[in-house]
């Protein structure tokens, strides 16, 4: 990077703020607060604005382009969500507040939590956990308890297809339960015989992905779910695949028994913006007791010509709580409001499109890249980023050029059941034009792959940083500006 940082900009009596008159006597900032070594820039409205627009166009966005990352849902976040989420009603209140002045932030938990039951099919939800992986975490807990009240000490096994999102195991072993892990057929799917194997007295559930990881819809979806429950376990849905299914099929109907919504990836905001997420856990009948508390109900001591009010509700067998306050209520907002602005029928037609685009995508480059597990897919898929006759070729190759041109990779190297894999997820907010655009892309990509594969190996030329040595920058980073 060639311009000079606000620091370096820095330029003795400059400034760009006139604060306001004092309306409070002049006093001495205490001693010691300021750093004689640290001096603050000297700059400009103009420096501090170019400073900050410079920084945000060395990042990309989904308000730049395409962003296919696989499993993360990186669908376009509606503007009318940062205006919802800005309204002073819900900015300026303080969790601590009593019911009685925050009716309306608590109809907006209340209405969501009613939203994400009826969209799942389940009795129950919590909006605590603060991520995918939180949620996770809370449904195991949740499973485990329910096992240790009913005396099933020696439930401590859980079950993990090798297609599951990294997290399925981490979450179990978190939980000091214990991660069997079960292969895939042939077909993509959770392999039968050896799921048959594997349940005993000892499994406490599974985790369920369905769509999986390949994109692809589980063709024994009953089948896996009546062996689990055939031993006594329970199913753990993980509904960060949902874009697939939402106003198509509901979990709970076919049995889930506690499950993780991603609101920051279904419902809009993804990865939260980079910043906090909600990943909402639904439960059925039989585990609404344990639900981490506390969570947002109607007073039940409401007449029937009383306005409703709501109150908060401890579960009678908790797990206790999973997060400070109430979660992540900025992010609620927003999945609320994404699900008021579509309606059931809009939240329908987005996994329908999301489907259809994955797949329109996909039989623009299937034959150019090998696919593994051919079969109409999901929401999105999995191809192998290598060439037969490109030896040289890696999937790393392909990710690194795709900057080059100007749009952002999918996720590369995983599931790890493909080798080379390249997951892509278009998402339903990419148009016709822009599919067609990154499609023609990788067809380049791999023509260049094998008559100037130099270029892939050289990529990425025109990125703020090159291939950085991602290594040394785990073992050793530098977290201060330096000269
Ligand atoms: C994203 C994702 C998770 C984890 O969600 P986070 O919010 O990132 O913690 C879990 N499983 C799958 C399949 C995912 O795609």
């Amino acid at each position: 990077m060639t311009e000079p940082l606000i620091y370096e900009l820095s330029s003795p009596g400059r400034e760009g703020v006139k604060p306001p008159q004092l309306d409070v006597p002049e006093s001495a900032l205490p001693q010691g607060w300021l750093r004689e070594d640290l001096p603050l820039p000297e700059v400009s409205e103009i420096d501090v604005v170019r400073h900050y627009l410079r920084l945000s166009q060395l990042n990309y966005a989904i308000d730049k382009g395409m962003y296919p990352l696989g499993s993360c849902t990186m669908k376009f976040n509606p503007k009318i969500n940062e205006v919802t989420a800005r309204l002073p009603g819900f900015t300026g209140i303080h969790p601590l507040q009593h019911p009685d002045d925050v009716q309306g932030a608590l109809y907006v938990i209340y209405t969501l939590q009613e939203y994400i039951k009826a969209i799942g099919g389940f009795a129950g939800v919590t909006l605590q956990p603060a991520a995918g992986a939180h949620g996770e975490l809370t449904g195991v807990l949740i499973m485990r308890k329910y096992h240790l009240e009913r005396g099933e000490t020696q439930r401590d096994t859980i079950l993990v297809p090798d297609s599951a999102h990294g997290t399925n195991p981490a979450s179990t072993s978190m939980s000091g339960l214990r991660v069997v892990e079960i292969p895939s057929d042939a077909r993509g799917n959770v392999d039968l015989d050896a799921l048959r194997s594997q349940v005993c007295e000892r499994v406490a559930g599974l985790m369920f992905t369905n769509p999986n990881t390949l994109g692809l819809f589980e063709e024994h979806m009953e089948d896996v779910i009546d062996i689990v429950h055939g031993c006594g376990g329970l199913v753990y849905g993980d509904g960060a695949n949902m874009n697939a299914l939402t106003g198509i099929m509901r979990p709970g109907d076919a049995g889930i028994d506690v499950m993780h919504f991603n609101l920051h990836k279904t419902f809009s905001t993804p990865h939260g913006g980079g910043g906090p997420g909600c990943g909402a856990v639904g439960v059925a009948a039989h585990l609404v007791d344990y639900l981490p508390g506390p969570i947002v109900v109607l007073d039940p001591n409401l007449e029937e010509e009383d306005d409703p009010y709501f109150i908060f509700h401890e579960p009678p067998k908790s797990i206790g709580r999973v997060k400070a306050f109430w979660g992540h209520f900025g992010i609620m907002v927003r999945a609320y409001t994404y699900i008021r602005m579509l309606g059931s029928e809009g939240l329908r037609r987005s996994a329908e499109h999301a489907v259809l685009n994955a797949n329109y995508l996909l039989s623009r480059i299937k034959g150019v890249y090998p696919l593994p597990y051919d079969r109409i897919c999901k929401h999105e898929f999995v191809v192998e980023g290598r060439f037969k006759d490109a030896p040289g070729v890696h999937a790393l190759d392909i990710a690194k050029r795709l900057i080059d041109y100007g749009v952002h990779p999918p996720t590369n190297y995983f599931p790890l059941i493909v080798p080379e894999a390249l997951m892509i997820e278009p998402t339903e907010t990419e148009s016709r034009q822009s599919l067609d655009n990154y499609a023609d892309i990788l067809l380049k990509i791999a023509q260049e792959a094998h008559e100037t594969p130099d270029l892939l190996h050289a990529a990425p030329q025109n990125a703020p940083v090159r291939r950085l040595d991602e290594v040394r920058a785990a073992r050793n980073p530098v977290l201060r500006y330096e000269h």
